[in-house]
């Protein structure tokens, strides 16, 4: 709900459009791809991490990152994805 309030939707077109105007590619991944629970150093998945837990400590290897940085460095990463155009 929230993420619709704020037009995510019409930011990821006009991203997409801008980055076709200028050749980069867009990968699209899938939306349920747990890409802020599994661990970016070792792959271990947090099956328990809470949205409030803004800082991924992962369990089995001690890395420690910011989550959103943690799940940006795994959407940069997969090779699960879809281009968009
Ligand atoms: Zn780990």
């Amino acid at each position: 709900k929230v993420i619709s309030y704020q037009g995510f939707y019409n930011f990821r077109l006009k991203l997409i459009a801008k980055c076709q105007h200028l050749g980069i590619p867009v990968h699209l991944i899938n939306r349920f791809e747990p890409t802020s629970k599994v661990c970016h150093r070792c792959g271990h998945k947090k099956v328990d991490l809470k949205l409030s837990e803004r800082t991924y400590q992962c369990p089995k290897c001690s890395y420690t990152a910011d989550r959103d940085i943690n799940a940006a460095l795994n959407i940069r990463d997969t090779e699960n994805f879809e281009l968009a155009y």
